[in-house]
């Protein structure tokens, strides 16, 4: 995390249970440890099952966004209340074989929606753009109610693809490998920063 420290706005977290997603990562106390290592805000993204449950305590641990999924979430709703009781922002992430469509009327609920642009929990995936019409849609509507919500994209980011992204109306962008696999991550933020901030609103 120091490598990116001042470059980066936040540092995303994948949480990954092997039950919503075939793949286990952190969890909660590494999450709070790692809390109190950095200055750096946190992007929880739960790739977990049952997120009523486990949600709110990744606020609670001082995440300034927790992200759920909707596909794990009876009342997206409820849950987004009780994270921003909590001091968080909230988010929905859409993985990529869900509609957005269905969700577009909670917006003004939410903090953040995350558009998975590969399918979640799975490594080695290409960027896939016609999920890009998702963020079209969404960005259609936050600009029609006057919402603040943040659009963010997450997999397969890198600089052949952030500047699609951008046009289409995002405005968070998650990188892995296009950061961490750099000879200097820092650096590699600034420059996808540059190229998205060149496209964002040309497309309105
Ligand atoms: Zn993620």
């Amino acid at each position: 995390m120091r490598a990116i420290e001042g470059a980066a706005d936040w540092v995303h977290v994948d949480v990954m249970d092997n039950h919503f997603v075939p793949n286990l990562t952190l969890g909660l106390p590494v999450v709070q440890s790692l809390r109190k290592a950095t200055t750096i805000p946190f992007d929880v993204h739960l790739m977990i099952a049952d997120p009523q449950r486990w949600a709110p305590a990744y606020a609670e641990a001082g995440a300034y966004n927790v992200t759920f999924h909707a596909e794990a979430c009876d009342d997206p709703v409820a849950l987004a209340k009780s994270l921003r009781a909590a001091g968080a922002k909230a988010g929905l992430a859409i993985d990529r074989d869900t509609p957005v469509e269905p969700y577009l009327e909670l917006l003004p609920y939410l903090d953040t929606v995350l558009i998975m642009t590969i399918k979640a929990g799975f490594g080695g995936q290409k960027f896939m753009p016609e999920m890009l019409d998702k963020v079209r849609d969404v960005r259609r509507r936050v600009t029609v109610g006057d919402l603040d919500v943040r659009i963010e994209v997450d997999g397969g980011i890198a600089a052949d693809t952030i500047e699609q992204a951008a046009e289409a109306g995002a405005d968070a962008f998650v990188a892995g490998t296009a950061v961490y696999g750099a000879a200097d991550p820092a650096e590699a933020v600034r420059k996808l920063r540059a190229l998205a901030a060149g496209r964002m609103g040309k497309s309105m």
